[in-house]
């Protein structure tokens, strides 16, 4: 394997510096990955030989302190990653976002010991997971789950079930969220976070059949008297589990956005390809109008959702407050996927439709992007309620 690693830095990326990371995921993409992404997605394999090679270029670790033996990549330069790579295969970003976001659980939370005894596994993909919070019955009222951890001397005895959980199968830690408190109000208090390793007690149940974002795993996962040390809390202390849960949610949603982006891409990419080469009424189908404005539309859906997600990442580089921006960038360039893929299968046409080209996967993994990290629906709320709370008369 000929795969060039990313040189990381601690924070400070000038121009340059991205542009070579930015090549070097291209050069990837185009020798090892394009050639192999039909076959795997219908197949729904996994891609081991790819993570192999996403391990290699640290991808595992790009938002990871340096200190701890990541990249250190700040949310901007990471954001163009995720779009570079979605453009290619959307699925492969789910393998290494999810588990970003439990390592930014540990960075910005855990106690150093902690730190010190996960990050730099996380960082090189020795040891990959993800985020454990949804349950059967709950996914957007995070505060109704029921998966329960019990005090037991120096343990934590865990019972419950999470669902949809990205990389169940193939990860083997978690960033678990359960009720060590039921009866405390408001509910959020009695919610705790916790570093959970695969072992007795823990265990998967069955894989999730999906409409799309194939290749990666999803799954449920069964707690039954599984027993996790105390210092595996993270933070070391109850009660901050829905904090810790959220805290992940802004970065979460700029790295949906960034996959909304790459989709939306690739959508209007082919079409201007496809739109130059088929000829109907003897020219090219690009000549009649009716095909130039759903380019003109998805070409500037496009620019718009990417400069949202670039002005979101900002703002989360800088330190600022950034839900609202977060939350535009999520809900445009979702949408934006949804409509440039079914604008791409219209100007397809029949072949639109077929399994041997890329659209018909575009069309089934883009409404993903509107569930994923607060759904849709959620996002609008929260941009409206941070409109008033910005704007006080
Ligand atoms: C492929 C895939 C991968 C996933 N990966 C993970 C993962 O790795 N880890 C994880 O923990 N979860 C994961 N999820 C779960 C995902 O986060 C949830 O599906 C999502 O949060 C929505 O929750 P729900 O499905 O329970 O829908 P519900 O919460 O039941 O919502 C149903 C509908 O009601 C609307 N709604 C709910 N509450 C309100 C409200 N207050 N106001 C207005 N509308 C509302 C919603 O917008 C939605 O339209 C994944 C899901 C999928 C499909």
């Amino acid at each position: 394997m000929s795969t060039d690693a990313i040189d990381g830095q601690a924070g400070g990326f000038d121009p340059a510096e991205e542009a070579q990371i930015l090549d070097a995921i291209t050069k990837w993409l185009e020798r090892d990955v394009k050639p192999h992404v039909m076959a795997l997605e219908h197949e729904d394999e996994y891609p081991h030989e790819m993570v192999a090679q996403m391990k290699e270029l640290g991808l595992f670790g790009a938002t990871i302190d340096p200190e701890y033996g990541g990249l250190g990549l700040p949310a901007s330069t990471y954001a163009k990653i995720v779009t570079t790579i979605s453009e290619v295969w959307m699925s492969l970003t789910g393998i290494f976002n999810s588990h970003l976001i439990m390592s930014a659980a540990v960075q910005r939370f855990g106690t150093e010991a902690q730190k010190r005894a996960f990050l730099p596994r996380f960082a090189t993909g020795e040891m990959r997971g993800g985020l454990a919070l949804t349950e059967p019955d709950c996914g957007t009222d995070l505060q109704a789950i029921r998966t329960r951890a019990v005090r037991d001397g120096d343990d934590y005895v865990i019972n419950g079930t999470k669902t949809w959980i990205s990389n169940g199968i193939e990860g083997s830690c978690f960033a678990l969220l359960v009720k060590t408190d039921t009866e405390v109000q408001p509910r959020h208090k009695g919610m705790t976070m916790f570093l959970a390793e695969k072992g007795p007690g823990f265990r998967v149940s069955r894989k999730l059949e999906k409409l799309g974002y194939k290749g990666i795993d999803s799954a449920e996962l069964i707690f039954e008297d599984y027993r996790v040390p105390a210092d595996r809390l993270i933070g070391g202390e109850e009660g901050r589990g829905f904090h810790h849960a959220v805290g992940g949610l802004e970065l979460g949603r700029i790295n949906v956005a960034a996959r909304g982006v790459g989709l939306a891409n690739a959508a209007l990419k082919d079409s201007v390809a496809y739109a130059q080469v088929r000829k109907t009424m003897g020219k090219p189908i690009c000549q009649h109008q009716a095909i130039q404005l759903k380019l003109g539309d998805m070409a500037t859906r496009c620019e718009a959702a990417r400069l949202l997600v670039e002005q979101a990442a900002g703002a989360y580089d800088r330190g600022e407050r950034c839900d609202m921006e977060a939350g535009m960038a999520k809900l445009f360039a979702s949408e934006a996927a949804v409509e440039n893929s079914m604008e791409a299968m219209r100007i397809h046409g029949g072949y639109g439709y077929s399994k041997e080209f890329a659209i018909e996967r575009y069309f089934r993994d883009a409404p993903l992007m509107c569930i994923g990290e607060g759904t849709n629906e959620i996002q609008r709320i929260i941009i409206a309620k941070q409109l008033v709370e910005r704007n006080p008369v």
